[in-house]
């Protein structure tokens, strides 16, 4: 069973009360319960984009006879808050947790895709099984002709100490950050349902991968 965690959620911009208390991240920090998301300069929002390729990855696993649990119903609602989305995958015993965003960097060319873990990591499920995931999602969404980050981590990889939902994993878990909304040309394949159906592709081929290794 798998754990998709679409990033962010439709109702958080018009609830800022509670998306902004404060909640356990981990490491002894503390965190906004949940944040906004970013979106393009058109203004599809990364919580479309997010519940949208959530969606068709949970179909392509589906198909392939993977029980696929999501954090969030919907796009409507508020949250939940980071710690939850950890919870979530840790009380159903996930295989392996995906989180799944887009980032909105202002850099002047920024671009590319990166796939955010836990480091240093906190527990077993966070050390290989973890990194192990996490390179095989790099691996696909390079093999399916996305570009690594120009701007963050390294070979398309950022180690993290400062994100919630990873920190709270018990589970192997990884973040994709698919690309920078605020690129026009990353915009325009976000944007489009071919575009996010080949991130969909390159992301469940992944998890796959990792789930026939073993997981
Ligand atoms: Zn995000």
């Amino acid at each position: 069973m798998v754990v998709l965690d679409p990033g962010h959620n439709g109702g958080n911009a018009d609830n800022p009360a509670a998306i902004n208390r404060t909640v356990p991240a981990g490491r002894g920090q503390t965190k906004a319960c949940n944040t906004t998301g970013t979106a393009t300069a058109t203004g599809y929002r990364e919580h479309q984009f997010t519940w949208d390729l959530s969606v068709r990855v949970r179909d392509l696993l589906a198909a392939r006879g993977v029980r696929v649990v999501m954090t969030r119903p919907d796009d409507n609602g508020v949250g939940p808050c980071v710690n939850e989305r950890a919870a979530i995958g840790n009380r159903a015993g996930a295989a392996a947790v995906v989180s799944l965003h887009a980032d909105g960097s202002e850099s002047v060319g920024a671009h590319g895709f990166h796939i955010a873990y836990s480091a240093p990591p906190l527990n077993a499920a966070q050390g290989e099984p973890s990194l192990r995931l996490a390179r095989l999602l790099r691996d696909g969404l390079r093999s399916a002709g996305m570009a690594t980050s120009s701007y963050i981590g390294s070979d398309g990889m950022s180690p993290r100490n400062d994100l919630g939902g990873l920190n709270l994993s018990e589970r192997p878990t990884a973040l994709v950050e698919c690309g920078n909304m605020r690129n026009p040309a990353e915009a325009a394949v976000m944007t489009t349902p071919a575009g996010r159906q080949r991130y969909a592709g390159a992301i469940a081929a992944a998890v796959l991968d990792y789930l026939q290794a073993g997981g």
